[in-house]
């Protein structure tokens, strides 16, 4: 028989003398037998306190005991329960008694041997418990730990199978967010994907959730770039941006210095093409195995993503200009003779600013070339700042930057491009301590509604008008009707 440290707790229901003793000396050291007596039996209350392993109790107590505290005895499982049947008990009543959940009865007289030898089985009975116990215990944890293998097996099955359904790297990265929302909640899951271009630049690709707008966008498109200059190590030039499909109409984002983004860098080979950004709103804690799990996954839709690039690099252009971030000329290009075509069409005017800085060569002279890059990078966010959102605002090269207003007369737009006008000059800039200022000059020129004029190279006009601008001062706005003044009086 087993001991513990401290002796096992037995109790005697109303055992006289004799039977105390015989128990006591039979059980030896390693037992302590407290015998209450018959009109004082243990009430439910002391079984919280202390569980006895085995309780003696004479046929005659049990009998005459009250129905109600017959009734918790029978259902105080934690300990076993014997019986010390009367000599002259009938084995009628031995069977009967021993059907009302007892270990076992024993005749009287008690004897050491039979004592000894329901303590044996007792405790033979107390060990299988406690290893039915810890089987039931270990099934059950094996199962748990079946169930989320099953689950992830799952999630890995249905990621690689849309995962390679799709050429589209939007479609992919909408149905990973479905599916990695099976595993724990994800509220978007955005990416940045580039490729290098002549000039050890970069040409990203950004898909943004449509829920982040205005500073949010700006703030995730800051992320993006960042992370694409840091892991590529080289600059972005150029960028587009796509809007994924799958979120909620309504709903917000916030910028990725709020709630938990997890930020997953794609490769292939040792070259990193991009990079993967999980948020969630309520930090989930991952424990290993789903960390390894969406490793995996994520290694695939590393290369689905891969083929998609390779798919659409025919016919993805950059639309963005990377130190500015507004659209590039090539955009321009394009837009300018969508909006000609619509101002055909639908007899709008149209209108169109040419800006340059003033003596922009000597800021780079004097400040440095990376105070000058910041200095275009300020313009950019004033334009985006100042201008509508049907306006098209781009940097036209250098430190030239054109402006197109859609529906904007003449007089409109001469007042908005002195409103940019006087928002640079107003700014303060500053480089190795140094503050100092920058204007700009611009040139205006204006389609009236429905002039069906031949058709007029905007822009040629545009920098006429800027050209009198320098050429009268600079930092002023001139229109190109006034150089059709001037050359009258020339
Ligand atoms: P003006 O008032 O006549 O326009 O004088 P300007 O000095 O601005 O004119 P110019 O065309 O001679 O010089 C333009 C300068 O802009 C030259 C070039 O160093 C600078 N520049 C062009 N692109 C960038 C750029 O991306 N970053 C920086 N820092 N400077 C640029
Ligand atoms: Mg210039
Ligand atoms: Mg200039």
């Amino acid at each position: 028989m087993q001991r513990g440290e401290r002796p096992e707790l037995m109790w005697g229901l109303g055992l006289n003398e004799n039977e105390a003793m015989i128990v006591r000396e039979a059980a030896g050291d390693g037992f302590h037998l407290r015998n209450h007596g018959a009109a004082k039996l243990p009430a439910p209350q002391s079984a919280e306190q202390e569980t006895p392993f085995l309780i003696w109790i004479p046929q005659a107590v049990w009998q005459s005991m009250r129905p109600e505290m017959r009734e918790f005895y029978e259902g105080f499982e934690e300990a076993q329960r014997v019986l010390i049947l009367d000599e002259q008990a009938s084995e009628m009543e031995f069977e009967h008694l021993v059907e009302r959940g007892f270990l076992t009865a024993v005749r009287a007289p008690l004897t050491k041997a039979r004592v000894q030898d329901v303590l044996y089985r007792a405790a033979e009975i107390k060990s299988l418990y406690a290893d039915i116990f810890r089987m039931t215990r270990e099934i059950f944890l094996e199962r748990e730990l079946l169930a989320r293998k099953t689950d992830q097996l799952l999630f890995l099955n249905q990621i690689l199978t849309r995962a390679t359904e799709s050429l589209d790297a939007g479609t992919i990265l909408a149905n990973a967010r479905e599916d990695i929302n099976t595993l724990f909640p994800v509220g978007a899951v955005q990416a940045a994907l580039w490729t290098p271009t002549e000039g050890d630049a970069l040409e990203a690709h950004l898909l943004l959730c449509p829920l982040a707008k205005g500073g949010e966008r700006e703030a995730w498109i800051e992320y993006f770039l960042e992370n694409a200059t840091k892991l590529a190590a080289m600059p972005v030039r150029a960028f587009q941006v796509e809007l994924l499909p799958g979120y909620p109409e309504e709903g917000e984002l916030s910028s990725p210095a709020h709630g938990s983004t997890i930020l997953l860098p794609l490769r292939s080979g040792f070259e990193y093409f991009g990079c993967l950004a999980l948020t969630s709103t309520d930090r989930p804690a991952l424990a290993k195995d789903q960390i390894q799990t969406v490793r995996a996954a994520v290694n695939h839709l590393a290369l689905a993503l891969r083929n998609a690039m390779a798919y659409s690099q025919v016919k993805t252009k950059a639309e963005y200009d990377g130190l500015t971030r507004i659209h590039n000329r090539a955009s321009f290009d394009e837009r300018l003779v969508e909006e000609l075509k619509r101002h055909q069409r639908y007899r709008h005017p149209l209108s169109l600013l040419l800006l340059d800085l003033d003596h922009f060569k000597t800021v780079n002279d004097e400040y440095g070339h990376k105070a000058g890059d910041a200095v275009l990078r300020s313009i950019g966010r004033i334009l985006s700042q100042t201008l509508r959102s049907t306006d098209f605002a781009a940097r036209y090269g250098g430190e030239e930057f054109v402006v197109l207003l859609p529906q904007t007369s003449e007089d409109e737009a001469w007042l908005l491009a002195d409103r940019l006008r006087s928002e640079i000059a107003r700014q303060q800039f500053a480089a190795h301590g140094k503050e100092f200022k920058v204007t700009a000059s611009i040139g205006v020129t204006s389609l009236k509604p429905g002039s069906l004029s031949k058709v007029r190279d905007l822009v040629q006009e545009a920098d006429a008008a800027l050209y009198l601008a320098k050429h009268n001062g600079r930092n002023m706005v001139c229109m190109s009707s006034q150089c059709d003044e001037a050359m009258v009086r020339q």
